[in-house]
């Protein structure tokens, strides 16, 4: 094993153990949480390390770049490519043919440009609808900061639950940036209760996928219920270039 390898495999190692005492903490079962291994911006060497470490859920960013990355690693044909950054509506196509899943719907348009390529594909996506608790103007995702307009949401939620090639499976959200990871928390609870307002609202859908948390504060999204985790720097280490977090 090269030593960048076993590097991650260390971090992957303690990072499942970090889930695992979050979830027993909260009486949950470890293994209703997923860690998804955020190798956005990443060089393809490292994204490769990271599979070789025992990642089996690889978070990408930016269409092209995971389907390069895609391509580049068809030999590892059991890991799964999750889309979770924001998807401009020209990169529908992309994401439609090329992965697992998407964390990062977040609006109704793009949905009907995902559900319409999907169709051509054949292939149903599996996708988590993008909710901003924050109020930040400048952030991806439906405004759900405001609990008393929720209804306001149901419309065109109902609306991407009858494409026939979309999956709808949960929510996902990134809380505004805070200090520790205790300011993250109440984010994590709304999206809970936001989730059980959606299961109310639509029986017939299961929203039991919560994709919260990522390195700072992935333990405390775990005991409130997340089911996803997106981990990057702290298994991965820094960033090639800066991104932005949307
Ligand atoms: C970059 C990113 C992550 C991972 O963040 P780290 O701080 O590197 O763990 C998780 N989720 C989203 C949506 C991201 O863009």
């Amino acid at each position: 094993m090269s030593e960048l390898v076993e590097s991650i495999r260390a971090r992957y190692l303690e990072t499942l153990e970090g889930i695992a005492s979050a979830a027993k903490r909260a009486g949950r079962d470890p293994a209703s949480v997923k860690l998804v291994v955020v190798t956005k911006a990443q060089p393809l060497e490292v994204t490769r390390a990271a599979i070789e470490a025992g990642a089996k859920i690889l978070g990408e960013n930016y269409p092209e770049e995971g389907v390069m990355k895609i391509q580049a690693l068809h030999e590892f044909s059991a890991v799964e490519w999750h889309m979770i950054g924001h998807v401009q509506s020209r990169k529908a196509q992309q994401v439609a043919f090329n992965f697992n899943f998407l964390h990062s719907l977040d609006g109704l348009k793009l949905a009907k440009r995902l559900d319409r390529f999907c169709g051509d594909a054949r292939r149903i996506l599996p996708v988590l609808l993008e909710f901003n608790l924050g109020g930040e103007q400048s952030k991806g995702g439906w405004p759900a900061s405001d609990e008393t307009r929720w209804q306001e949401l149901l419309t065109e939620i109902s609306e991407i639950i009858a494409l026939p090639n979309l999956k709808v499976r949960g929510l996902m959200t990134m809380p505004p940036l805070g200090e520790t990871p205790e300011f993250s928390r109440p984010f994590f609870q709304k999206l809970k209760r936001l989730q059980e307002y959606f299961s109310v609202q639509f029986p017939q859908v299961d929203f039991s996928e919560l994709s919260m948390g990522t390195s700072f504060d992935y333990e405390a999204a775990v005991e409130e219920g997340a089911t996803f985790v997106r981990v990057g720097t702290a298994l991965v280490g820094s960033r090639e270039y800066k991104t932005e977090v949307v």
